[in-house]
């Protein structure tokens, strides 16, 4: 595949630096994949709109009939302005404030993510003032030991989100017991990046150990929501520019044992736009240091925070360079020692003016980017 197919190379030399281009046709081959690969009955995917709130990319997502999980209240108007009808939004998070809340309900979204007691009190309460009903579900922490796979970020040990095992039978108790308030049933959500199916199973190992332990009791859960995390590759975007929705969605069907009529939510986020997206940079100068050259660009970690802030890396090419290959560290003009894209890539010559394309941008880019700096917010290109 040459340069030229993937990206409008001439479009961009119009288009003022730096900004992130979205390749809808991927957006929506990625999405046609993963309707294929969930269609099983009662899996419903829910995108995580944290991982990309463009209104370009949402309105893709909700017009191919996916529902939208939310993590604030700026989230659930940005997913009901851009298609999502409120019925297939649901709402996660463990600082819901009441405005939030209120929101919700007035809205009518279909589930409300209880991460605490003191949240699912707050619910009712407010829930009760409206006069409605609130659907709940609770999120569990599945206590899967840590050791057993390191990719599993929850683990035993106590953190913020969710509720511990040894807690959920009280607020089981309070969830159906309310007139205020509707259980629906679990949530789950294990980490992030995760490329390996093993801990994807480990959860339904887990999920279905606790169905045996509650329904013994006779407490049934309608929905089952095991999160997001499926991961990509960063390295090969264009070997693997759709994950393998395949294996994550067989997983589940294999290894879960599901009720009759029960419903199986997911939460993708990563997996379904990170590919579709690259941050478009250009290079403003071609510095030669002592033993290292650098190509100064004109993006920054106020416009993709993820190298520094996780260390991660994207592949970086460069889309008008023809010369033989040499070394560069790829670093932004932002005032701080961790704005850097990459060290030792090895891209055809560079010279002042090349366009460079951050790969893999299209989740966690943009929506987190700020004005740092003082520097504008990067524009955005589509695919025409
Ligand atoms: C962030 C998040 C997701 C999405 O995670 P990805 O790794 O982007 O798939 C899903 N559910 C919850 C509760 C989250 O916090």
């Amino acid at each position: 595949m040459t340069t030229d197919q993937r990206f409008p190379v001439a479009r961009f030399n119009s288009e003022p630096t730096p900004f992130y281009y979205y390749d809808l046709a991927l957006l929506d081959r990625t999405l046609e994949e993963i309707r294929n690969a969930s269609a099983y009955p009662g899996y419903h995917v829910h995108y995580a709109m944290k991982a990309n709130a463009n209104p370009a990319v949402l309105s893709r997502i909700s017009a191919a009939g996916f529902g939208a999980d939310t993590v604030s209240g700026g989230e659930i108007e940005a997913a009901l302005r851009n298609g999502f009808p409120a019925s297939g939004i649901v709402f996660a998070g463990v600082g819901k404030t009441d405005a939030e809340i209120e929101l919700g309900l007035r809205a009518g979204i279909s589930c409300f993510n209880v991460e605490s007691a003191a949240e699912l009190e707050v619910i009712e309460q407010i829930a009760r003032r409206l006069g409605v009903k609130a659907p709940v579900a609770l999120r569990v922490n599945p206590e899967v030991d840590a050791h057993t796979h390191h990719y599993i970020t929850t683990g035993l040990a106590e953190n913020k989100f969710g509720i511990a095992m040894t807690m959920l039978p009280a607020m089981i108790e309070k969830a159906t017991s309310s007139d205020s308030l509707t259980f629906r049933g679990l949530h789950f959500h294990i980490g992030s990046q995760i490329t390996d199916q093993a801990p994807f199973g480990l959860l339904c190992d887990r999920i279905n150990a606790l169905q045996d332990e509650y329904n013994a009791r006779g407490i049934h859960f309608d929905t089952i929501n095991v999160g997001g995390g499926l991961g990509i590759d960063y390295e090969n975007p264009d070997s693997h520019p759709v994950p393998d929705f395949r294996s994550y969605f067989d997983t589940f069907h294999r290894r879960l044992r599901l009720r009759p009529g029960q419903q199986l939510h997911f939460e993708l986020g990563r997996a379904v736009v990170a590919q579709c997206g690259s941050l478009i940079t250009r290079v403003i100068y071609v510095k030669d240091g002592v033993a290292r050259k650098f190509a100064i660009v004109d993006a920054g970690m106020s416009d993709l925070i993820r190298p520094a802030l996780y260390e991660a890396h994207h592949k970086i090419e460069n889309l008008t360079g023809h010369g033989p290959e040499e070394k560069y560290d790829v670093v932004g003009p932002i005032c701080e020692s961790s704005d850097v894209f990459g060290t030792d890539e090895l891209l055809p010559r560079v010279e002042r003016g090349d366009l460079f394309a951050i790969r893999s941008a299209g989740a966690y880019g943009e929506v987190m980017a700020s004005r740092y700096n003082l520097r504008r917010l990067p524009a955005t290109v589509v695919s025409q």
